[in-house]
């Protein structure tokens, strides 16, 4: 079984929208096993759509189209599905009935425009579309399938995890698919790449790594007659892949990072909190956007000056004039001020240089040190980031719960 993309829109080849439907897409079809050939981005412009429709499927058995589906004149995917395919449209009564009623409730009046959106190529299935006015299409003819999306966020993502996963999976041989992903860091994507080496080229379950700031998951597939004989695939890989990566592996599917560290915590009826300088906050943010993250989290200061620093952290004012604010001695006296004055088990520091220029203390913009301090000492990191701000300082926040979780680890092991 093989597929192509085609994503349908002037704004995507004008830059304006960054086409992030098709890598969806994309690691939809690696999941079910199922081979994407050609991405192609295509203009709204009904010749060049049927165009690249025509050839599309003339290569493959699956072609995936995203957007063009609404009422607007440049919206002509629907039209060029049918002219590519060599059949009528035709108006489906049912979502003609639902349209109608739609708009006179908000009292607009009936017309072509509208009309269009109840139209489906003669031969083809409506797909319902719950968060909005046009319907996905689902077309088959002579052993070809054309799967049209919208394009919207909010109409695509839900159309996709339901009726195309359905769809998928009834092409994959009406197979169940399971996927579960671990969640990896310290590591990135090349290293665990690197280190798994032929796993990663396995075709059953399929390994696919994605990368995210400061973490990589890998998402592990496999399919089966049923449920349990897909999970039985996964599971030796998974072992395989844990004695491997040890302790870099922290979690699974959606446990994040900060989850797992407020769980660390908790086990160890221990509290952490923050001292922050480039993250300005988003440390505490991100774990107190766990539910249940007051008992393990005694609370957060943003200290982004020299003198709050010294006043509420209890800097030594010889160590701010003798260091730069991004330096390991200012990383852990942070991390050790939170640590004594906001009274928790263990405190991190966090200080760098966002970008995107350099400091004052001219140090590179991506340098960061970060820190945690624990009863058995203080630790601290040094990281180059590359990335704009926000990457650096999600990336800093990222490398402070790595390090907690690290001291966190290595007492329970002694
Ligand atoms: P509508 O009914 O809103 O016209 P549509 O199915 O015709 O929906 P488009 O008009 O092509 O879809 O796109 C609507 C919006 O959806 C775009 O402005 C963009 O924000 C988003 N969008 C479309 N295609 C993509 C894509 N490939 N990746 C990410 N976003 C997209
Ligand atoms: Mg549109």
């Amino acid at each position: 079984m093989t597929a192509e993309v085609v994503s349908v829109g002037t704004e995507l080849l004008m830059g304006q929208t960054l086409d992030t439907h098709s890598s969806t897409l994309g690691r939809l079809l690696a999941e079910h096993g199922i081979a994407c050939h050609r991405r192609t981005t295509v203009d709204d412009n009904l010749s060049r759509i049927e165009g690249v429709l025509r050839e599309a499927l003339e290569r493959c058995d699956l072609v995936l189209t995203v957007g063009g589906l609404g009422p607007t004149a440049d919206d002509l995917t629907r039209d060029a599905i049918a002219a590519a395919l060599g059949e009528p449209l035709e108006p489906v009564p049912h979502i003609e009935m639902r349209l109608r009623e739609y708009f006179a409730s908000r009292g607009i009046d009936w017309n072509r425009a509208i009309a269009r959106q109840a139209l489906k190529p003669r031969g083809a299935e409506t797909i319902d579309n719950p968060n909005g006015t046009a319907p996905g299409l689902h077309a088959r003819k002579d052993g070809k399938t054309v799967v049209a999306l919208p394009g919207p966020r909010g109409e695509f993502g839900p159309m996709v995890e339901g009726p195309l996963r359905a769809i998928l999976e009834s092409l994959a041989g009406g197979e169940t698919i399971r996927s579960r992903t671990l969640r990896i860091c310290g590591l990135g994507e090349s290293q665990v790449e690197a280190a798994l080496g032929e796993i990663m080229a396995s075709e059953d379950p399929v390994v696919a790594p994605y990368a995210h700031p400061g973490e990589v998951h890998l998402r592990i597939t496999a399919r089966g007659a049923s449920a349990e004989e897909a999970e039985s695939v996964i599971e030796p890989v998974e072992r395989q892949i844990r004695e491997i990566l040890g302790a870099n592996v922290f979690g699974r599917d959606d446990q994040t990072l900060e989850t797992v560290v407020l769980g660390l915590l908790r086990e160890r009826s221990a509290r952490v909190a923050t001292a922050e300088s480039l993250t300005g906050g988003g440390l505490s943010a991100r774990l107190t956007g766990i539910p249940g993250a007051s008992d393990v989290f005694a609370g957060g200061v943003v200290a982004y000056s020299a003198a709050l620093k010294e006043s509420l952290l209890g800097i030594d004012a010889d160590v701010l004039q003798a260091e730069s604010p991004v330096s390991e001695a200012v990383a852990r006296a942070m991390a050790e001020g939170a640590r004594s004055r906001l009274g928790a088990e263990y405190g991190l520091g966090l200080t760098g240089n966002a970008g995107p220029t350099a400091d004052a203390g001219r140090k590179p913009v991506g340098q960061v040190w970060v820190a945690c301090a624990g009863p058995g000492g203080t630790w601290a990191t040094s990281h180059r980031f590359v990335g704009g701000r926000e990457d650096v300082r999600t990336r800093a926040a990222q490398a402070a719960l790595v390090l907690l979780r690290q001291m966190l680890l290595s007492e329970a092991e002694r």
